[in-house]
């Protein structure tokens, strides 16, 4: 067996007992040691006389015990141990609490460097609770930087110090260097051996800037390289149904309202070649709110059902999802299509009326929520799965949607724009089509921020617009703490202003704990434009489209991210008025107004992910987790995203040379990959 995937117990001075406590942070043989990565770093190059040492400082000196110690017990639960350290400048008192086991190993006499807070105590300074160590006769671990590792109880630094150092004597010269020849020169990185150490036992500052560098290269590398070759191998092995081109859909687009855009058309073109192979089609499409994603949906699964097959989609909430299926009813009804709607709501009865059509054949497109890739659903023959808002569900609800065909083709859609360079490792299997363009005649939103003591400005300026004949949405925030108060307040608000601001107006109400029914009811209405202003909660955040709606105002906008607060902007401005924004800020806080500030300044929804990326961090942004995406141990999405651009057009060179991701001349690579994916890819193809 390879020594680094040498179990962790064997190393020297380990055994169960410890092996027990590693393996509880996640390391389990010699190579999980050695990408166990420092928390943090001791800096102790600067060591200090005691004479020099001053309270408020972080400092490390080098000295004596110059005594026994003192153990103390002031109290039942409270066990002191004092002792002094000298140097040839002078003494300091060091304190322990409740480690009983120092008393052993504290040797007047011994030499130890000690690293820790100095502070004021009773009778001159102090310091407690340090790092200390014994140090040879030659003091030759003296001068050097520390690593400090995230640990578990039972598990101290030091001796996370010296199983780190045995695992990389292990590794030595047997570190095993996956990145390919030329792109260790092309980069200018160091070897791996040198990396581990120094990312470990920095030799200098500079020598662990390299060794990092080379190190988060390494980890996106493969993991960017990986997601490549899953995607190729899914290429590769499974067979799809080729799709055949067709002239309705050409009847269908000249029947449309409008003319579709250029960046429409590019978008479809896309996907119906892909449509066209027998090779399954894995595609995102992202645009911006208001971009148009739906019809090329509806193109797409117009072609599904010409050729003789089924196609589904599915939407996060049963609003979206009815409103889909309304509407592409609407849109395809007239060629003899039958829609059907799946969600969790209905009754038995419906339910399994609808179920047999999806079976029989008998239903051309299947609309609905999750309720679609729950069991029991089987379908006749489907050949097109689209998922809308796909940022809202993660990669195993695609796939188990994509499981209910024999590999039909994938479309999912997004609104949340993600920078290329993270698409690629959030959607690295996925091909990428973007729609960036709107429809033209669109005016940017105007968007305004206020403080909620204008609110009667606010809604005599909403007035102003009902007057005119547009509409209105009122948008109350999500409380997290409980689903009941979010809707308390959303009814609260709803009253008020039918009540007294908004008095005379037609006010409905919205909110996720609403009937199916009811919710059809007030979606209906505000459609048709029987009700003026539709307060709701964040229910309409995504896909929501009722195009005379030209004014929202955010009630407590400061509760919200940047992205929500783009997507839910983009419920206006989806015709030709001009439209407005008015986000209520009852925060003083710098980063809402930050948030508000952007949001008045900026329509772009790339700028805002981007903004929103660098005020919140990727974590919050986008739940890798939730992506299916390996944790990362020493890359940081965020943080290091030029090296991740450099990687990827490293990558790029390397499918130039081997398109096949063959890896033939890295044989090392491709088993590092595979082991490390295979997992992921049962996970992504879910089979
Ligand atoms: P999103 O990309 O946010 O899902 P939608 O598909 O809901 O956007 O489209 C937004 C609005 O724009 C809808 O009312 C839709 O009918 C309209 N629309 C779509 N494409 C065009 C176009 N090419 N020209 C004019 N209006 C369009
Ligand atoms: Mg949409």
């Amino acid at each position: 067996m390879d020594r680094l995937e040498q179990d962790i117990q064997y190393i020297k001075g380990v055994g169960p007992k410890k092996s027990y406590l590693l393996k509880r942070l996640g390391i389990n043989t010699v190579e999980d040691m050695v990408w166990h990565m420092p928390r943090s770093y001791d800096d102790r190059r600067n060591i200090q006389k005691i004479i020099n040492l001053r309270p408020g400082e972080k400092a490390t000196f080098y000295g004596k015990i110059s005594g026994r110690a003192n153990v103390l017990r002031p109290k039942k639960n409270l066990l002191l141990i004092k002792f002094n350290i000298r140097d040839e400048t002078g003494d300091i008192e060091i304190v322990f609490f409740n480690k009983s086991y120092l008393k052993r190993v504290l040797i007047p006499g011994q030499k130890v460097m000690v690293s820790g807070d100095v502070k004021k105590g009773f009778k001159g300074l102090q310091v407690a609770n340090p790092i200390i160590e014994k140090v040879d006769i030659h003091g030759g671990n003296r001068q050097r930087i520390t690593p400090i590792y995230p640990s578990t109880e039972g598990l101290g630094q030091k001796e996370l110090i010296s199983i780190q150092k045995r695992a990389l004597q292990i590794v030595g010269d047997s570190a095993r260097e996956y990145l390919p020849k030329g792109t260790i020169q092309n980069n200018k990185l160091c070897g791996i051996k040198f990396a581990l150490h120094n990312i470990h036992f920095p030799a200098s500052v500079q020598a662990f800037k390299i060794a990092k560098y080379r190190l988060v290269f390494e980890e996106f590398f493969l993991l960017q390289l990986g997601l490549f070759s899953i995607k190729k191998g899914m290429l590769q092995n499974r067979k799809g149904v080729a799709l055949k081109n067709n002239d309705k859909i050409n009847e269908f687009v000249e029947g449309l309202p409008f003319v579709l855009t250029e960046a429409q058309e590019r978008v479809f073109k896309e996907i119906s070649q892909d449509m066209e192979k027998n090779i399954p089609m894995n595609r995102l499409v992202q645009g911006d709110v208001g971009s148009g994603k739906t019809i090329v949906a509806v193109m797409s699964l117009l072609k599904a059902v010409i050729n003789g097959h089924q196609g589904g989609l599915m939407a996060p909430t049963e609003i979206l999802a009815e409103q889909h299926y309304l509407h592409i009813r609407e849109l395809l009804g007239p060629f003899g299509i039958k829609v059907v709607f799946l969600v969790g709501s209905l009754s038995k009865n419906e339910k399994n009326k609808i179920l047999q059509e999806i079976e029989s054949g008998e239903a051309d497109i299947v609309i609905g929520t999750h309720a679609l890739i729950q069991e029991g659903v089987n379908f006749y023959s489907l050949a097109l799965v689209i998922t809308d808002e796909q940022h809202r569900f993660g990669v195993r609800q695609r796939a188990m949607f994509a499981n209910k065909g024999k590999n039909p083709h994938v479309l999912v859609m997004t609104a949340t724009p993600i920078p290329r360079t993270l698409a690629l490792i959030l959607y690295g299997d996925l091909d990428i089509s973007i729609i960036d363009q709107l429809p033209p005649g669109r005016k940017a939103v105007k968007t305004y921020s206020r403080t909620s003591d204008k609110r009667n400005n606010i809604y005599d300026f909403v007035k102003k617009q009902l007057d005119d004949g547009r509409q209105a949405y009122v948008v109350c925030p999500l409380i997290e703490e409980s689903e009941h108060m979010d809707v308390q307040s959303a009814v609260e608000i709803a009253d008020e202003l039918s009540m007294d601001l908004l008095r005379g107006y037609n006010v409905g109400l919205l909110h996720g704990k609403m009937s199916t029914k009811e919710k059809e009811k007030t979606m209906d209405g505000f459609k048709k434009g029987d009700i003026d202003v539709l307060v709701s909660t964040t229910v309409v955040e995504v896909g929501v489209d009722t195009p005379n709606a030209t004014v929202m105002v955010i009630e407590s906008a400061e509760r919200f991210g940047l992205t929500q607060l783009h997507q839910l902007r983009g419920r206006v401005g989806r015709s030709n008025y001009q439209s407005y924004c008015i986000l209520i800020n009852n925060s003083q806080s710098k980063i809402s107004e930050r948030r508000m500030d952007i949001m008045q300044h900026t329509t772009d929804g790339f700028v805002i992910s981007e903004k929103d990326l660098e005020i919140r961090g990727p974590g919050e942004f986008f739940g890798t987790k939730q992506h299916g995406l390996p944790e990362l141990k020493i890359a940081d999405l965020f943080k290091h995203i030029t090296i991740l651009k450099t990687v990827q057009k490293e990558i790029e060179k390397i499918m130039m040379i081997d398109p096949g991701l063959t890896l033939d001349d890295y044989p090392m690579l491709r088993k590092k990959l595979e082991q490390r994916f295979y997992l992921e890819e049962e996970h992504l193809s879910f089979s």
